[in-house]
């Protein structure tokens, strides 16, 4: 090693790409900012390395301070990041600085020219020392090594492939890195600007961050902390620090793993209502403590990004493309292991606190549906906490819905019939008829309930769901073929009958059928076949590209009723008309001039 103070020295860094530079400084203009992401990071490490020395004994000296400072002399135009870490001798600016820092911006600019898209690797590579010169037109170091008798060194170099090297002036251990700042990147010697790219990317590392004296990282990473010595305010505190003005999550899982890969984290459970906001907090994923993106899409499944949190893992490659990420083993793992925990945490609260469970159904509910319509695995697992809840306000399992109704609701094929409803309140009639003869309904009215339920379908043997209008009650779960009566009026009559509602309610898409419901049901029924309907509502999303077709309603007339019967005889049209719209009433088709008229004429009828 040299102790000898350095002669001044003037070289080239052997580059095959003579323009790399103005290459770094072009391509990367929408993301300059994480030259200040690369600089710190590597005083981060220079410090951590120092540390780890002085536990191993093979450093004797005072760690002292260890704060990394930023500062900006805006006369000047610089910004000069400094850190008391391991610094360097002038063999070692050779070494790293001229050759394994070039080596990886040599490394960009050979992957930024045969990328097919250039945008896919900015931002995601990480550029190291060089990226310095995206906003410099000139960049020194000033270092000292910790080494016994080093002599400071000085490093220039003006963004050409020429640098200078000679005896430095600094006096304490460390580095620092003073950035003349280009003409066109002088946004960054405003403080307010700088706190920002700082807070974002280094709000949570392990030694202090400071901008000029503010310390920009106060708070600590919770997650690197031991779960077993925290405390539910201590979780809460910190959702606080990640997303200040988000509502308070509904429970968390604390994250770490270092086999087959390294993570830890805190994932929270946000209250998720009806629709999924675009706009709601997203996971940060960390690497080292250092922010890397909130852009999870590639790392974990769709679903889990309807969590909040952070994940911290060295393990994840953040260089490379998304299509590479996608196939990368570790992703992979990571996100098998992030699923697992999250059904895992879900099926513990499901088990030691179902009150509780129930209680926060409505706000997990869309995250769980979306997980099991999307995630085999979570399927897997989620199926044994699924809750249904019924109109009566009971919550089922889908096994305990099945044994809880099972005897009433199974037709006669052995089909197990779940009956639901989409809307309590426009449906309340049917689910009430529903309840008197016995049946439990359970509401599907949320944002993915019909995605669900075709889901649910295909994965249950022998179970069918049927939504409450779609049959009238006696045929909704056919028993017997002998309880499939039809009327006891003959072919005249029921002619007769369906000629005066044609002639009284003319509309093709209404389809009039006889049917003996008994005394106890409506005269008229509009039922909305299940099928018809699914396929109407597919339609509806462009699931049939596009064609639209009318959804026929069946009208059934109820010929056990007296009103029908009545009928028959009188071929009162004005009865036959209240007697239709009290059904549309039900199924809320009824309205404006039709309304109004029946309103009018009920008045009139009870005067
Ligand atoms: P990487 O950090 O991936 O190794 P960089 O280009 O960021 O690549 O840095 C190259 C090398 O320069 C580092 O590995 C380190 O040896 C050295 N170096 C850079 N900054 C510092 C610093 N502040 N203190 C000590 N060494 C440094
Ligand atoms: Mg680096």
């Amino acid at each position: 090693m040299t102790t000898e103070p350095l002669q001044k020295e003037q070289g080239s860094i052997s580059v095959n790409t003579e323009n790399i530079f103005p290459i770094i400084k072009r391509s990367l203009y929408s993301d300059h900012e994480i030259f200040l992401r690369e600089l710190i990071s590597n005083a981060l490490d220079a410090t951590q390395k120092l540390t780890y020395l002085s536990s191993k004994g093979e450093f004797e000296g005072e760690l002292g301070d260890l704060t990394i400072r930023v500062s900006i002399d805006k006369e000047a135009k610089t910004i000069t990041v400094s850190d008391n870490g391991l610094g360097m001798t002038g063999e070692e600016v050779r070494q790293y600085i001229n050759q394994v820092a070039f080596s990886g911006a040599e490394e960009f600019v050979k992957k930024y020219s045969e990328a097919k898209d250039a945008k896919e690797i900015i931002g995601r590579f990480g550029l190291g020392f060089y990226s310095a010169f995206m906003v410099s037109s000139e960049v020194e170091i000033q270092t000292l090594s910790f080494r016994e008798e080093a002599q400071p060194v000085h490093w220039t170099c003006d963004g050409s492939t020429s640098y200078t090297l000679d005896a430095g002036s600094r006096t304490e251990r460390g580095t620092s890195i003073i950035l003349h700042i280009d003409g066109d990147s002088e946004e960054f010697l405003d403080s307010f600007r700088l706190k920002n790219i700082l807070s974002k990317y280094f709000k949570f590392v392990a030694f202090p961050v400071a901008l000029e004296d503010e310390v920009i990282n106060p708070v600590p990473p919770l997650w690197k902390k031991t779960p077993s010595g925290l405390e539910d305010k201590d979780y809460l505190e910190f959702y606080k620090t990640l997303y200040p003005f988000g509502e308070d999550p509904l429970f968390w899982i604390h994250l770490n793993i270092d086999h087959p890969f390294n993570l830890t984290g805190i994932l929270y459970f946000p209250k998720i209502k009806k629709e999924i906001d675009p706009n709601r907090n997203r996971i940060h994923l960390y690497s080292r403590q250092v922010f890397i993106t909130d852009e999870v899409k590639d790392i974990v499944p769709e679903y889990l990004m309807l969590l909040q949190g952070v994940i911290d893992s060295p393990d994840i490659p953040l260089n490379v493309s998304r299509s590479y990420l996608q196939s990368d083993s570790n992703v992979k793992k990571i996100s098998g292991y992030i699923t697992r925990k999250v059904a895992d945490k879900l099926s513990e609260i499901f088990k030691e606190d179902r009150a509780k469970f129930e209680e926060k159904w409505e706000d997990i509910s869309l995250f769980i549906k979306y997980g099991m319509i999307t995630d085999e695995k979570f399927n897997e697992k989620a199926e044994k906490f699924l809750l249904l809840k019924s109109t009566s306000g009971k919550y089922y399992t889908m096994d305990e819905f099945r044994d809880f109704t099972a005897h009433a609701q199974t037709d006669k094929e052995e089909n197990f019939v779940v009956l639901y409803t989409n809307d309590e309140h426009k449906q309340d009639l049917y689910i009430k008829t529903a309840n008197d003869k016995g049946y439990e309904v359970v509401i599907m009215d949320g944002f993915l309930d019909s995605h669900l339920i075709g889901h649910l379908e295909r994965k249950m043997e022998k179970t069918r769901w049927a939504r409450i209008d779609s049959d009238t009650i006696d045929k909704l779960i056919p028993k017997s073929d002998d309880e499939d009566k039809s009327t006891h009026l003959n072919e005249e009559q029921q002619n007769s009958l369906k000629s005066l509602f044609q002639k009284v309610i003319p509309n093709e898409l209404y389809k009039y059928e006889t049917r003996e419901m008994g005394e106890n049901q409506l005269p008229v029924v509009i039922i909305r076949n299940e099928f018809m309907r699914r396929m109407q509502e597919m339609n509806a999303t462009g699931g049939m590209g596009g064609f639209n077709f009318p959804e026929n309603l069946e009208v059934m007339l109820n010929t056990s009723h007296a009103s029908i019967q009545k009928l028959l005889e009188t071929q009162d049209e004005t009865l036959a008309q209240e007697l239709m719209d009290l059904a549309l009433l039900t199924q809320d088709l009824l309205k404006g001039k039709d309304l109004t008229a029946f309103i009018q004429r009920t008045v009139g009828l009870l005067r």
